[in-house]
């Protein structure tokens, strides 16, 4: 059962309140989201929402012209007209509470949803996942019990519509965004999240390594409907005045904590850079380029001691498990030229990331990996192959990668490539590249073609995959384009505003929204329009066909009730 939707997906009224109630959106001088841009809805559309075992699901609905019936797709973009200064409705805040409740008094239990999965619970989180992704609740509970997906869920995140990664199901895509100590504003970062999820961004990161960390974070935390991640060594580096070597064990849970409590769904946390793998990246082209990876690394050679993060991994453990927050175990030795891929640094590091998803596993806390970064094609599916084996089938999580280092300001395409191959051989979650990587800070324009492009990625995944229904759209799409219906064919695409302006660049009248051709091949040479009359005419000539068919048969039939006499009104003249 569907319902139509009115932007608020719930019933529950947000107040501005994180999930334990206590806090509010940091109100600044001056206002931080005065003048953010609206966020148009998609042509055609309406979000409805499919209605079953309680919950309420959203959904995109396309109207169709020429009798189609209308297509839904999976959305991301969460409740819709929304005073950011209020925040998401929480639409979690029940299910987390009931939870809670049924812990026994002044305990902190562990929260997450790996350890009701092991429990063999069904939450309505993996029932929400279950309806989205169409399986059932049951197969979500078991992927997440033996670790093979996570659903990132942080009870002081209820304002997520629970989403979940994993081989298993539809590729996700992560959008990166955030602030640097050049440029950007609390007010751009929103509006960027806001963008990103409008394109179709699955989870989004919050890499602000500038002013004001705690409360862009938060206006982040409090408007989203998917979960947050964060690299949180960028915000103790900024407690530790940006001194590597002034970090320690204690100062990096205290910001855990902080984070904790905002509602960050994973933490990408780089314990894999040991101190005894640091020489192996001596001799590459591109050394250490993981921002997090290089602070660790520079921290366990100032120290000459093993990585702390290593080493204490266990206390880590408590405090994801009480909050529900999921690791995405960073990959800080990853290759940054292709000429680094798949060397003994990177691999030594996974070895350590499998060693530690079993550590985590035991404390029941989600776990995915992250995986690169530079990699020709020929050396992407070792990735997966191993990463699968080392880490135990534990989602994989990628950053592209980028296939080959030529092209900056294109490094969107040239990730997108390696990104739709590597998630065909089984990454469960692409992180996106926009054409300013190497080069700048994202904006939104950005945003949109990272996004695009990993959609596409994905997507093509999912078809390869032969993941269920994901050829659909495929067919949809080309039948609305066959038939020449121009505006389903805009509508169902993934950017229907490109596709629109560009057909319209050339051929903006109306009328030309009926035409049997577009101004590429023109009317004479429209392969679509000739194929059409190819088919017209095989289908009068199969007409005529069974005409003269049929005539003979009524010939031979008056010739048998005839006497079956050759002519007719006398004998055979022989
Ligand atoms: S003119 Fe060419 S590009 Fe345009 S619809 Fe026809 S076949 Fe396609």
């Amino acid at each position: 059962m569907t319902t139509n939707g009115n932007g608020n997906g719930n019933g529950n009224g947000g107040n501005g309140n994180g999930g334990n109630g206590k806090r509010s959106l940091p109100q600044a001088g001056s206002d931080p989201v005065a003048n953010l841009p609206a966020i148009e809805g998609f042509p055609a559309s309406e979000k409805v929402y499919v209605e079953r075992d309680g919950l309420r699901v959203p959904v995109r609905r396309i109207h169709l012209d020429g009798g189609e019936p209308p297509f839904d797709v999976y959305d991301t973009s969460g409740p819709q007209g929304i005073d950011p200064h209020h925040g998401l409705p929480k639409l979690r805040k029940p299910w987390i509470d009931a939870r809670l409740a049924a812990e026994p008094g002044g305990s902190r239990g562990n929260r997450s949803q790996m350890h009701y999965a092991r429990r063999g619970i069904v939450t309505p989180e993996m029932q929400f996942v279950a309806i989205r992704e169409n399986v059932t609740g049951e197969f979500v509970r078991d992927e997440i019990a033996r670790g093979r997906a996570i659903l990132p869920a942080n009870i002081n995140h209820p304002e997520t519509e629970p989403m979940i990664i994993g081989r298993n199901f539809l590729v996700k895509i992560n959008a990166n965004i955030g602030n640097s100590a050049v440029t950007s504003t609390i007010g751009e970062e929103v509006d960027k999240l806001r963008w990103a999820v409008k394109w179709g961004a699955d989870t989004v990161m919050d890499l602000s390594t500038g002013k004001l960390i705690h409360e862009t974070r938060e206006w982040i935390v409090r408007n989203s409907p998917v979960p947050i991640g964060t690299v949180p060594i960028y915000q103790c580096l900024e407690k530790a005045g940006g001194d590597p070597e002034k970090l320690s064990i204690e100062m990096f849970l205290d910001t855990l904590i902080e984070q904790a409590e905002q509602g960050v769904d994973y933490f990408t946390i780089h314990a894999g850079v040991r101190l005894a793998y640091i020489p192996y990246t001596a001799n590459r082209l591109t050394g250490i380029v993981s921002r997090g990876g290089s602070i660790m690394a520079k921290w366990c050679l100032a120290h000459h001691k093993e990585n702390f993060l290593y080493t204490e991994f266990e206390r880590i453990c408590e405090v994801m498990k009480q909050y529900d927050v999921a690791f995405s175990l960073g990959d800080g030795l990853r290759p940054g030229s292709t000429a680094d891929a798949n060397d003994r640094a990177q691999l030594a590091e996974l070895e350590t990331l499998g060693e530690l998803t079993e550590i985590a596993w035991k404390h029941d806390v989600q776990t995915m990996i992250e995986g690169p970064g530079h990699v020709g094609m020929h050396k992407i599916k070792e990735n997966v192959e191993l990463q699968l084996k080392i880490c135990k089938e534990a989602p994989f999580y990628t950053l592209g990668p980028l296939v080959t280092d030529i092209a900056p300001g294109y490094d969107h395409i040239t990730s997108a490539i390696g990104a739709a191959m590597i998630g065909w051989f089984g990454t469960a979650m692409l992180c996106y590249v926009t054409p300013k990587e190497h080069l700048g800070l994202p904006d939104r324009d950005d945003v949109k073609a990272g996004v695009i492009a990993y959609k596409i990625a994905a997507h093509a995944a999912d078809l390869a995959k032969g993941h269920p229904g994901a050829q659909d759209r495929d067919n949809a799409l080309s039948k609305a384009r066959f038939e020449f219906r121009w505006q389903d064919q805009f509508h169902l695409s993934l950017d229907p505003d490109t596709a629109k302006d560009f057909h319209d660049e050339t051929l903006p009248a109306p009328a030309a929204k009926g035409a049997h051709f577009c101004s590429m091949c023109g009317p004479k040479f429209c392969s679509m329009k000739i194929t059409e009359e190819v088919r017209e005419m095989a289908k009068a000539q199969a007409a005529q066909a069974i005409d003269v068919e049929a005539g003979l048969a009524a010939k031979a039939a008056e010739f048998r009730e005839g006497g079956q006499k050759i002519y007719a009104g006398g004998d055979d003249p022989h």
